[in-house]
């Protein structure tokens, strides 16, 4: 993609969600540690439902710690992987308390030590909690980066890097929310929802689908049911395609 290209690809996705936020729900820095790092092979409606009760009681790591692992466990056993990563949890908490005063660290080197953090989680944190213009790499930013053209690698840490090099200032913001929301819901993994895809005239990927696999209902009644599952605008977005 041209730089042009690069820039319209936002301007695009930017139109009907100006300002895109996490679909996971926390009310600080440390909540939002504590739901990324649950998210991980699960959905981020699943981590909301075990976390909504969870948030009221806990938003500390000081809190955190006194609810104990236990009682972490059963509070979050909906969710995938959940005894390892309780287990992370209370041990990030621990070292939030003794070595960063109980706040969460601003700075990706500092997150990346604390334990059950990678690179990604950090990312997301740094981004969402603290307004740091970052790239968090995952199944779908890695799809649509390789698909489009956008940002291609072989590692996320290869496409995060092209998108560093790539995304233009008005964008890189949100663009990881962005391109995770047009990964989820739109160029998904199996079927790519080319035919109803802001971006499809940018869009190099060999293999569009230009319309609606039969039996399929109309782009326009799916995208309306999406938005009101996932309150996501740029969901329903309308846009007549024939195939090229
Ligand atoms: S045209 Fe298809 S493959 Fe390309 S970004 Fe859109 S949905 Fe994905």
């Amino acid at each position: 993609m041209t730089r042009e290209q690069v820039f319209e690809f936002f301007r695009r996705l930017a139109e009907d969600n100006p300002a895109p936020e996490t679909e996971l729900e926390y009310g600080n820095p440390y909540q939002l540690l504590v739901a990324v790092t649950l998210s991980a092979q699960a959905t981020d409606v699943g981590v909301n439902k075990a976390t909504r009760a969870l948030f009221r009681q806990v938003s500390t790591p000081e809190q955190m710690l006194a609810l104990g692992e236990d009682e972490l466990k059963d509070r979050i056993k909906t969710i995938g992987l959940f005894n390892t990563k309780a287990r992370n949890v209370i041990a990030m908490a621990r070292r939030l308390v003794e070595e960063f005063g109980g706040a969460v660290p601003q700075s990706r080197e500092a997150l990346v030590t604390l334990p059950g953090v990678g690179r990604k989680t950090a990312n997301v944190v740094l981004n969402c909690a603290f307004g740091q213009e970052t790239f968090a790499v995952d199944t779908h930013i890695f799809r649509v980066g390789n698909r489009t053209g956008l940002a291609r690698g072989k590692t996320p840490e290869q496409v995060e890097a092209k998108l560093d090099k790539r995304v233009p200032a008005p964008f890189r913001l949100h663009a990881h929310h962005w391109l995770i929301l047009h990964g989820r819901y739109t160029c998904k993994a199996r079927t790519p929802e080319c035919w109803r895809c802001p971006v499809v005239e940018l869009c190099a990927y060999k293999a569009k689908v230009l319309a609606p696999p039969k039996g399929r209902k109309g782009f326009r009644a799916e995208g309306a049911e999406k938005r009101e599952g996932a309150e996501m605008s740029h969901s329903g977005r309308s846009r007549s395609l024939s195939p090229d």
